[in-house]
């Protein structure tokens, strides 16, 4: 009964799209749901993300799991979770691509889950890295152990903060470092961000990891812009 008046008082909307969510629908409504727009690269060899880092970086697997259109369901789900604390939706979407990678042989060998650092400062103004819960259901359902310890961020970046598209050259200039002992060492890291738009950022994190004696990195993301 008191769930009823909640939900009349309170009623639950769509993060995708702001429409009333029915009963047995949770986060997402059975249409935007229907209409995410799943980029399947993880069938495909050579896709959107990992033609960014060709010539640039080695990387063992990518892919991007939802393109992101502006005005889309996509922004409005990655702007719930980023900015309105619903990290919910990374615990979702986690959980669902956590499907689609598990069949991945090149997933199979990962041995820890790395999340693109969010610099300090930003950690308190927002009190959470918005891939946390992503990475953390990705961890539990491919039983993969999550590390937000290992990568960190080194100098503070103001281009991030604006709508900016992201510099390439001022980002890929050691923002993020590593801190690892020997037994960081012989690991195959999948780090995870939010959206690739130019995968500078990505490049970064990633040269960075690389720096680790005989260390690996594959890379996965929520959504991809296309540009
Ligand atoms: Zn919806």
């Amino acid at each position: 009964m008191l769930k009823y008046l909640i939900n009349l008082l309170f009623p639950k909307l769509c993060l995708g799209c702001n429409a009333l969510l029915l009963n047995n629908e949770k986060i997402i409504c059975s249409e935007c749901n229907h209409n995410l727009p799943h980029t399947n690269h993880h069938f495909l060899e050579h896709n959107d993300t990992t033609k960014k880092f060709y010539g640039i970086i080695p990387i063992e697997f990518s892919a991007s799991m939802l393109y992101f259109h502006h005005k889309g369901i996509v922004q409005n789900l990655i702007h719930n979770l980023k900015y309105k604390n619903h990290q919910e939706v990374g615990s979702l979407l986690g959980k669902w691509y956590a499907k689609d990678l598990e069949n991945i042989s090149q997933i199979q060998t990962v041995s820890e889950i790395i999340p693109v650092p969010l610099h300090k400062k930003r950690l308190e103004e927002r009190g959470y890295n918005q891939v946390t819960t992503f990475c953390e259901a990705l961890s539990k359902e491919l039983e993969i152990p999550y590390n937000p310890n290992l990568l960190y961020r080194s100098r503070y970046s103001k281009t991030q903060t604006k709508k900016d598209k992201e510099n390439r050259k001022d980002i890929a200039n050691s923002l993020f470092d590593v801190n690892f002992t020997e037994a960081d060492q012989n690991k195959h890291f999948l780090l995870v961000d939010d959206v690739m738009t130019s995968g500078a950022t990505l490049e970064s994190c990633a040269k960075a990891l690389l720096k680790i004696p005989n260390s690996k990195v594959s890379v996965v993301t929520i959504a991809y812009t296309l540009s």
